[in-house]
């Protein structure tokens, strides 16, 4: 059904005098007001459509989809078959909507059922919202993106939309984010998995642990896996592993920064690397609790990161020398073997933290190494994706999440890592939780200048 919508404003301009800031100044204070006006207007001539349509004399596939509503005084027999009607005016108050334009105030029609008897709006159905919906959901959405991008004070300032944040609280919880993090991940399309955990402040400054699981794609892309509030790994990898689609073939590391409990985690998809940054850092805790002052560990983490630090050929796998191969092969195989002296050297000389510590990592500094040599591809070494990832989450959650439940906590971490960097899922998922399906197009047909009409 085609209609025009026509729109009278009226201005003042002092000639000479009005400038380009006070016009755009003056018409953006009127932007969502107008759209209020629009939606207003559009609402009612929606009503009187069906109304139309349910009372009038058409057939009955023009009334399809139109006049749902459960059965008068017998509501429990389910829903009234009957599609016609009489109209029977308003109802005493318009129906009030929170949108993200402002507060909208609807006229609703009642009509009244020719077979039960019954009363109802049959806009609302038509509209999908239910009895008490209070609010449509691209103010959900708006709300939603401007607390991640820690901006929400200035949607609700001027709109005369009251939110609280214990509102948007309940939104963030409310909301069905999950959904996305359950759908099935190909191991084939990573190129790394990672883990790690960072502090947050909670409710009443309680300080809590989120710990998030991202996959890398071969472009080096992050693929969020899932975040997780105050939750076990052993919980978080039980829930991973259930997304995560299984290929035998398919050899990728594991990259963690050595966080305790993280050893073994996922150990029969992914292979375990401790992150090249951090391995070195750790011995250095290490050797100083074997009494090591800081100038005496230096030069074996110096050490340690020369060994870890083998440069992989840039060029394509395939068209590699053999020789090329051989000489990480080589490299690969003496520096392996250097480490093992170094956990010798330690064990003589009593640096017994230092010497566990060592072993433990030992097989564990060149499985992105290992898989190059058997399959070409290269894999990232270090966490400092997932690192990235949690500065960008962090800085939010400081600014907003203070005071806020597990639940919240850990879906806005899920909302945020998405919007950041997996932005079509993102929308896409606004555009199935709004429904947009193309039954509803507008646009502006023509906007001129006449003079005022004077009686
Ligand atoms: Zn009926």
């Amino acid at each position: 059904m085609e209609q025009e919508i026509h729109i009278t404003l009226r201005f003042d301009l002092a000639t000479g005098k009005a400038t380009l800031n006070e016009i755009v100044y003056r018409l953006k204070q009127l932007q969502n007001q107008l759209m209020v006006k629009i939606l207003e207007r559009i609402l009612t001539g929606y009503d009187d459509l069906i109304c139309d349509r349910l009372s009038g004399t058409y057939p009955s596939k023009e009334r399809k989809g139109l006049g749902h509503h459960a059965r008068a005084n017998d509501p429990k027999e389910g829903f009234c078959r009957c599609r016609k009607v009489r109209k029977r005016g308003y109802r005493h108050k318009p129906r009030e909507f929170s949108t993200v334009f402002g507060r909208a105030k609807i006229p609703l029609r009642v009509v009244e059922c020719c077979q039960c008897g019954a009363r109802y709006s049959p806009l609302l159905h038509a509209l999908k919202i239910s009895r008490y919906a209070r609010k449509e959901s691209n103010f959900e959405h708006e709300v939603i993106e401007a607390v991640i991008d820690t901006n929400y004070r200035r949607l609700v300032d001027g709109r005369s939309i009251d939110i609280s944040l214990g509102g948007i609280h309940n939104i963030v919880v409310g909301s069905d984010i999950d959904q996305i993090y359950q759908k099935t991940v190909n191991l084939e399309d990573l190129s790394a998995i990672m883990a790690d955990g960072t502090g947050v402040k909670q409710h009443r400054g309680r300080k809590g642990e989120l710990r998030a699981v991202i996959g890398v794609t071969h472009k080096g892309r992050v693929e969020p896996l899932g975040c997780f509030a105050n939750t076990e790994w052993s919980q978080i990898e039980s829930i991973v592993k259930d997304r995560i689609k299984k290929n035998e073939q398919h050899q990728l590391p594991f990259v963690y920064d050595g966080e305790p409990g993280l050893d073994t985690f996922l150990s029969d998809i992914a292979e375990s690397q401790r992150c090249a940054w951090h391995a070195p850092r750790g011995l250095y805790h290490a050797l100083w609790q074997d009494n090591l002052k800081k100038k005496d560990s230096q030069p074996h983490m110096d050490k340690i990161k020369g060994l870890i630090g083998i440069e992989l050929p840039e060029h394509e796998y395939e068209l590699l020398k053999e020789q090329d191969k051989e000489q990480v092969q080589t490299r690969y195989q003496s520096s392996k073997a250097e480490i093992t002296e170094l956990i010798e050297t330690f064990k003589e000389k009593g640096y017994r933290h230092g010497a566990s510590y060592l072993e433990n990592l030992a097989g564990r500094l060149f499985t992105n190494i290992e898989i190059w040599l058997r399959t070409g591809v290269i894999a990232p070494k270090t966490t400092s994706l997932l690192e990235r990832v949690f500065r960008e989450i962090g800085r939010r959650l400081k600014r907003i999440a203070w005071g806020w439940s597990d639940k919240a906590v850990t879906k806005l971490s899920k909302m945020i890592m998405l919007k950041q960097y997996s932005r079509s899922k993102w929308e896409q998922f606004w555009l199935k939780k709004l429904g947009i399906e193309g039954h509803f197009t507008i646009s502006i047909r023509s906007v001129e200048l006449t003079p005022c009409q004077t009686f």
